[in-house]
């Protein structure tokens, strides 16, 4: 038995990771897999099946990053792999359409009444991109506003940060992105009306779309009051911009019409990914019939992609979807979730520990500080993070498994048994434990 003080063997994945290096910028094909936020090398992964995967080394983990949150069905859902085995007797890709498209695309409109018509590509990053696009396109306007601690992918316009002072043009947070691409995105503070106001003022009719993650969970998890997103919609009609929930982790995920619903509050476009495909590379956005008549081959707005659709991520996009159609599906990972929280929230203020867990649906935050409510990125203090580094540590020694920076937030999947979660209940206490010790 492991313990919390104890470190795990990681010599193979050591050995892959160095071996890796060899092929790959620093040794991965995503950044935040290189582990460079927490301790040791990056776990290289053998293999998943319901909450756990085990590694290159043999150990086994309770999962709970469940591939930054896809997974909400668990690790080889046995629905989901049926699915795919059968596909793929009949062929990988086509480039034609195929009757699973309107399958899942029936599957997701008949069950959703924010949006009307839906657009397969194959990543999140693709979906915001096209929606960008899209937005520009249908109001003939160039700038986009976008919130500092919101995620939407790695395309040119959104990799911007905010610039000095409260409403100004952004600045690139990539090398390789052209200031003058920058200037096109303004970066503001979340949960800050007067931002939203100024910003409308200083760029009249000059603004194409407002783009917000639904519940922006890329950052630490930002809990925005209803009454804020709700002044998002009413000032993004008044201005004649649209408004774009990024819904990459929350579609599916705060329930099976996503934030849109959760705050009912109807977007103009839509952007989902994750969950959609069921962990093949899936992603979409959607819209009014009447905005995605502006995608081409209707409309001037271009996008296309060869493996759009791609009928193997398609059957996995059902057969989890169809799963989480099912009545109480949501209710029950919500009160699973809040559960878990609540019994660590307790232990937590018993021990008065400077630590808060944030938490909605089936997602989950830790954050070390003594501030009650964290809505906008600044709140967030960069040397809690250290914290982090340490609980992350001892989860690992008891094979707990969670996202590798403490700026990532935590999935609870329908795999994860009451049992998994007690385990893991036990070893967060350690974890604690260790980090106020
Ligand atoms: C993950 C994510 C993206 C990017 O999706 P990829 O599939 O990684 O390209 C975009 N927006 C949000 C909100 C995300 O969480």
């Amino acid at each position: 038995m492991t313990t919390a003080h104890q470190d795990i063997s990681r010599v193979t994945s050591a050995k892959l990771f160095e071996k890796a290096k060899k092929f790959f910028p620093g040794g991965v094909n995503s950044p935040v897999r290189a582990f460079k936020s927490v301790y040791g090398t990056p776990l290289f992964i053998e293999r998943g099946d319901q909450a756990y995967v085990w590694d290159a080394d043999g150990n086994k983990f309770i999962d709970f990053c469940c591939s930054w949150g896809p997974l909400i069905l668990g690790h080889n859902n046995g629905a989901i792999r049926e699915a795919v085995a059968a596909q793929l007797d009949k062929g990988l890709s086509f480039g034609a359409p195929t009757r699973l498209e309107n399958e899942l695309a029936e599957l997701i409109l008949s069950n959703n009444s924010y949006i009307e018509k839906i657009r397969f590509v194959s990543s999140g990053t693709e979906a915001v991109m096209s929606a960008i696009r899209l937005a520009r396109g249908y109001t003939k306007r160039d700038k986009i506003v976008k919130f500092e601690g919101c995620y939407h992918g790695h395309s040119d316009s959104l990799l911007v940060k905010a610039g000095s002072g409260l409403v100004t043009f952004g600045e690139t947070s990539s090398a390789g992105v052209p200031q003058s691409f920058a200037e096109e995105t303004i970066v503001i503070a979340l949960d800050d009306k007067k931002a939203v106001e100024e910003v409308f003022l200083r760029f009249p009719n000059q603004i194409a779309a407002v783009i917000i993650e639904g519940i922006p969970a890329n950052n630490g998890l930002l809990l925005q009051d209803k009454a804020y997103m709700a002044f998002l919609r009413t000032m993004t009609e008044k201005h004649g911009s649209l408004l774009i929930f990024d819904e990459v982790i929350t579609g599916f995920r705060v329930g099976f019409q996503g934030a849109a619903h959760h705050y009912g509050i109807k977007p103009d476009i839509i952007t989902y990914g994750k969950i959609i495909g069921g962990g093949m590379p899936v992603g979409a956005y959607g819209a009014s019939k009447e905005i995605m008549a502006h995608i081409s081959p209707d409309g001037g707005v271009y996008q296309a992609g060869t493996l759009s659709g791609n009928p193997i991520a398609m059957v996995a996009g059902i057969a989890t979807l169809s799963q989480l159609a099912s009545p109480g599906f949501y209710e029950k990972q919500e009160q699973t979730t809040k559960a878990f929280v609540q019994t660590l929230k307790s232990y937590i203020a018993d021990k008065h520990y400077d630590v808060q867990i944030f938490t909605v649906g089936s997602i989950f935050w830790f954050a070390f500080t003594t501030q009650q409510r964290i809505s906008r990125a600044d709140q967030i203090d960069p040397q809690s993070m250290e914290k982090y580094k340490v609980m992350h540590r001892a989860l690992l020694n008891q094979g707990v498994y969670f996202g590798p920076s403490g700026y990532e937030v935590g999935f609870i999947s329908s795999a994860h048994t009451n049992e998994d979660l007690e385990t893991t209940i036990q070893a967060i206490k350690q974890a604690l434990d260790i980090v106020f010790q």
